[in-house]
């Protein structure tokens, strides 16, 4: 999609830190990281958010899951343990309007989230 960031990020026109891919998903890390260890996983294709998605989703839904378990691998934060967020809307501060996983770890992490 014409002028989407994680777009250009996708395509390469826009640089970013890759940590793993597969054929549907990218992972890169967060240019403002909130924990030692803060990637986003993202669809190759132009999804808004996780508030749009439907069964015809099921695909690319599964394979960023599988992408966040093997960033977690790669991130060895496998055993300790991390979280994954999708922000939807304001309240949530969704800044991006391209479906992405957050997968932050490295730290204990509260909860609720502040
Ligand atoms: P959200 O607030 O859930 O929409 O998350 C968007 C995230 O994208 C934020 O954590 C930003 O720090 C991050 N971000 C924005 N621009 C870039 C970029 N060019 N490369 C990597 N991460 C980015």
């Amino acid at each position: 999609m014409e002028d989407c960031l994680f777009c250009g990020i996708v395509s390469g026109d826009i640089p970013s830190d890759i940590v793993a891919s597969s054929n549907l998903s990218v992972a890169f890390r967060d240019v403002r990281p909130g924990a030692p260890s803060h990637v986003l996983v993202v669809p190759k294709e132009h999804i808004t958010d996780a508030s749009t998605i439907s069964p015809s989703n099921g695909a690319v839904v599964a394979d960023m899951l599988m992408t966040a378990q093997e960033v977690a691998f790669i991130e060895k934060i496998h055993e300790s343990g991390y979280r994954l967020v999708f922000n939807v809307g304001e309240d949530a501060g969704n800044s991006v309007p391209h479906l992405h996983l957050h997968v932050l770890g490295g730290r204990l992490m509260g909860w609720p989230p502040g």
